[in-house]
């Protein structure tokens, strides 16, 4: 295919820039000679050379599809959004999937009613390459066909989901809005709940600012006329490790620095003063975001619930929550009289632990005890056992943590109770916005979750693209039967399948009090031998490296099973059940039902994702999909900075190369069968009449 005579235009590669421009400018045996637009003499083997579409011109902004391109191949991919994103063109298609680099600029242009309103009823593909016509081309499909769709909006963190899934959200309730006049607050509560969300979920990160730190699932329901009915929000993992433990410059919760700004209005009420006097935030000294203010944040929140239909008093009991578990950070403990025991360490403590409890409304010395104590059945009766210093700051932090991530959860269950659920609509769109692919120096069961679901994506992606390349092909008659498919259904199967999987091993290492981390590893390496996915890592007895479609990762077993305990400690279910506030008394309301060997129950993290993910993709293979994959071009978040080896493993693990290779598969160039004739036909006078002519 690729002609290697002196002058050809060719791509080669190169260690900083991935790919760089060449000219080939003499051939030696096995060796091409290159020139590279970096200035640079090189030499290839032919074999590692790529072609360059010659044609294009330096001067023109790139095409709008990937699939115009001459050459559609990796370099040809990335020189070809660089180019674009150059020219502040943050938006390209590669077939029906969007490719969205996030500008770190504000772009008002863009987003504004006027740009609603031309997309607005647009052919796909007429327009520029803009998330509105995502919008808009699964609105019209719902409304055509009847069918409920869904915009899976994928990139890894700070590339610009959140943004992109408010940015659809925003669009759908402006075409599937009522008319002025009409009650719209089904719209509004439905665009408040993003901030609402935030202020709980969201938190800074070394990635980004504004980091969400859960998954989320928003499906819009529509009834017959196409108009907003409802709304249901599912929410996946939070991570919950934030609310007592963080890093600098990181922050916990967006929530405790707006409470800790709210001046006379809670912050004094609750004894709260400057985040740097509480635990749970001043472990990193970072307090403030750039260009944010708390106080100001604080009452963007408060009218969000408002909008959203929070009562005044469930307000104030959920800052109230939020204000008990920063005293409770605050309180410390010393060694207790006996052996291995713990009481609290002096009188500041003792003050943060009677904020605490009257903040909850509940007895202070039961919450003293449930933090210092245990209470174990044994066959004889009940025992209490004495927690150390150490087990009961684990025992606090395990309280803190549950009353935040079941405040997370009633917020989520408040707001779509007041949205409300259409249950007749039979036309729904749903918008996901969940964590991509995470791949870092140290990986642990976070990573091992979030993969997971990438995985269980991926495959859904590859479904989906295969069938639309069928498609295509069926339609130009072509045949196409020769593509094989790739999948991935062997990771899929190694994580999850029981009883035997990954996630199966884990749950049962969670159960047996002896097994350690090493027992589990020990256990995965033994049953997984020669499993071509998964692998010991070199330096480690206990750390595994799986083979994932977007490549390998290696995950760290020392916390993994600590982490997939979601132990419900029964205690403290029943001293914040017996609270006399009966918005904390709600949180635990669900109380689980007594164990009969231990006062912990264990409940599976993993497996509990697994179900949700489960429940996803039943969903999701109920709809039309459409995909977004947002990229972002740099570490600094930073404009017009275009990273070439980031940018393409994020195309790689978004599954845009994939796409490629699928597409590549089947023929590498595309070309419409009048385009064809139009440029090829003068080849074949004879079939040149009139009839071609006119194509
Ligand atoms: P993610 O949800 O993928 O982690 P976000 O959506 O929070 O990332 O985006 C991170 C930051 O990038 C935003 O706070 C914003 O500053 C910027 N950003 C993302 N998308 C856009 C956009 N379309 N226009 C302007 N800025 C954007
Ligand atoms: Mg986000």
């Amino acid at each position: 295919m690729l002609s290697l005579r002196v002058g050809a235009k060719v791509w080669t590669e190169d260690r900083n820039l991935a790919w760089v421009a060449a000219e080939v400018t003499d051939v030696v045996g096995k060796q091409v000679h290159l020139l590279t637009s970096t200035g640079n003499k090189v030499s290839a083997s032919p074999e590692k050379l790529l072609p360059r579409d010659a044609d294009e011109e330096e001067e023109h902004g790139g095409v709008d599809d990937m699939t115009k391109l001459t050459y559609l191949n990796e370099p040809g991919v990335l020189y070809n959004l660089e180019r674009r994103y150059a020219l502040n063109d943050i938006y390209t298609y590669t077939g029906s999937i969007l490719i969205a680099v996030n500008p770190f600029t504000k772009l008002p242009h863009l987003y504004n009613v006027h740009m609603m309103e031309q997309y607005k009823g647009a052919p796909f593909g007429e327009l520029s390459p803009h998330v509105f016509a995502v919008a808009d081309a699964s609105y019209r499909a719902m409304m055509s066909e009847r069918r409920s769709q869904s915009i899976l909006v994928s990139g890894e963190s700070g590339a610009g989901k959140t943004e992109t899934t408010k940015l659809i959200m925003q669009y759908l309730t402006y075409v599937g809005g009522r008319a002025a006049g009409d009650d719209r607050t089904v719209e509004q509560q439905v665009l408040e709940s993003n901030p609402l969300l935030e202020a709980f979920g969201n938190a800074r990160t070394v990635r980004n600012d504004n980091s969400s730190r859960f998954g989320k699932f928003v499906e819009i329901q529509f009834d017959s006329n196409g108009r907003i009915s409802g709304a249901a929000i599912r929410t996946y993992l939070l991570e919950r490790s934030r609310v007592v433990q963080i890093t600098d410059p990181e922050r916990n919760y967006h929530c405790f620095y707006q409470l800790c700004a709210s001046g006379r209005k809670d912050a004094e009420r609750y004894n709260l003063d400057h985040p740097s006097h509480f635990h749970y935030l001043n472990q990193s000294k970072t307090y403030e975001l750039d260009g944010v203010s708390n106080a100001e944040e604080y009452l963007r929140t408060r009218r969000a619930m408002d909008v959203v239909g929070i009562s005044h008093e469930d307000q104030e009991a959920i800052f109230r929550t939020l204000a008990a578990i920063l005293h409770l950070g605050n309180v410390e403990f010393s060694s207790g009289k006996e052996h291995d025991s713990s009481c609290i360490r002096d009188k500041k403590s003792n003050f943060h632990m009677q904020m605490a409890s009257d903040l909850l409304m509940c007895d202070v010395n039961l919450l003293v005890a449930i933090l210092c104590t245990r209470t174990i059945q044994t066959r004889e009766g009940l025992i209490i056992k004495a927690l150390d210093c150490n087990a009961a700051v684990a025992s606090r932090d395990a309280l803190a943590k549950t009353i935040y991530a079941k405040l997370f959860d009633w917020l989520v269950e408040k707001i779509n109770r007041s949205v409300g659920q259409d249950l007749t609509s039979q036309i729904q769109i749903g918008v996901l916005d969940i964590y991509g692919f995470e791949c870092f120096k140290n990986n642990s069961f976070e990573q091992f979750c979030i993969n997971f679901a990438n995985e269980k994506l991926q495959q859904h992606f590859n479904e989906h693209v295969f069938k639309m390349e069928q498609e295509e092909y069926r339609k130009e008659e072509i045949n196409w039967s020769y593509i094989e498919f790739i999948d991935n259904q062997d990771v899929l199967d190694l994580i999850e399948k029981k009883p035997i999987g990954i996630v199966a091993l884990l749950d049962e290492a969670c159960m047996f009090p002896r097994s350690t981390h090493e027992t589990f590893s020990m256990k995965l390496f033994q049953h997984f031998r020669s499993h071509p996915r998964l692998e010991k890592a070199k330096f480690s007895e206990t750390d595994f490296t799986l083979s994932h479609y977007a490549g390998k990762v290696t995950y760290q077993t020392d916390t993994f099973l600590e982490k997939n305990r979601d132990y419900v400690v029964v205690e403290h279910c029943s001293l914040l059940s017996s609270s006399k506030c009966a918005f904390v008394a709600g949180l635990y309301s669900s109380a689980p039902e007594e164990s009969s060997r231990s006062s912990y129950k264990f409940s599976s993290v993993a497996t509990r994702f697994k179900q949700q993910l489960q429940a996803l993709m039943e969903t999701l293979n109920s709809t039309e999909p459409h995909y977004i994959r947002c990229v972002k071009p740099n570490s600094l978040n930073r404009p017009q900075k275009f990273e070439n080896q980031s940018i393409l493993h994020q195309l790689r693990c978004g599954g845009v190369l994939e796409a490629v290779r699928i597409s590549l598969a089947g023929y590498p160039t595309r070309r419409t069968y009048s385009e064809f004739v139009d440029r090829f036909g003068i080849l074949t006078p004879e079939y040149l009449d009139g009839r071609f002519f006119r194509l």
